[in-house]
């Protein structure tokens, strides 16, 4: 689309905007791993929410009602990783699908055809290539307290690594990053977590990034956001190329 047309439309979609200030303020109380974020920040995360809400369709699975204060809640944790990347990074897919809390997939084993799955019983988010991100009302609205776990960011990562394709742990780099890099970086550190793990040392980081290269790169984008120290000491080199992916350093606040 051209630069004027988008900014044209991004205006009229903001104007027209029909959340208030209290409904964010009451979305925000949720939502303590936003106060890191500067005034600056907060307002272009507010913005781009914004534009995610209408670009996307939320749909309420079952009996649940969709309310405001969930749409803001999911938009502001979905929107926080693509904070300095714009919403094109969700482009190619529409549907965020709610349920009440964890629920049970009516499918099984095909990530083949690109579904990634949490095997976390009782399931609480899904991302399907081209299709929807399905998530836990409950989990989603419990993510914003600062615990090292975020599922809207975990499901959305897994979207920004699709975007080259099946989830791999690999999402397109951006110009002047190198693939062989990031590999290096990402295969030691997972190689390492599986084999602190094998060996019963601590960790520190979910034993569920050892279950696949795009579990790995998607919890670790969990912690980037909500413990960046943790991702910092632990693997410094995974840390360095979140930063140049994600755009932001988190530790610089
Ligand atoms: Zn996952």
């Amino acid at each position: 689309m051209l630069e004027f047309l988008r900014n044209w439309r991004e205006k009229r979609i903001l104007r027209h905007s029909p959340y208030t200030d209290t409904d964010w303020q009451q979305a925000l109380s949720r939502l303590p791993l936003l106060d890191q974020l500067n005034k600056d920040e907060l307002d272009s995360l507010k913005r781009l929410a914004t534009l995610f809400l209408h670009d996307k369709s939320l749909e309420g699975a079952g009996d649940l009602v969709v309310t405001t204060e969930l749409k803001l809640v999911i938009a502001l944790q979905a929107c926080l990783p693509i904070l300095n990347l714009g919403l094109d990074w969700y482009e190619g897919w529409v549907s965020v699908v709610i349920y009440p809390a964890g629920f049970t997939p009516v499918h099984t084993e095909i990530d083949e055809v690109g579904v990634v799955h949490e095997v976390r019983s009782p399931l609480s988010g899904e991302s399907w290539e081209r299709g929807p991100v399905v998530l836990s009302a409950e989990d989603s609205m419990g993510g914003g307290i600062v615990d090292g776990h975020n599922l809207v960011i975990h499901e959305f990562a897994h979207k920004l690594d699709m975007q080259n394709g099946v989830a791999n742990g690999m999402p397109p780099l951006h110009r002047g990053m190198s693939a062989p890099q990031w590999s290096k970086a990402f295969s030691a550190a997972y190689a390492d977590l599986q084999n602190r793990i094998a060996h019963g040392k601590s960790v520190s980081i979910d034993h569920y990034a050892a279950t696949a290269p795009a579990e790995f790169f998607a919890v670790l984008s969990e912690v980037f956001f909500e413990q960046p120290r943790v991702v910092q000491q632990t693997y410094p080199a995974v840390y360095q190329q979140l930063t140049e992916f994600y755009r932001q350093n988190p530790l610089n606040v």
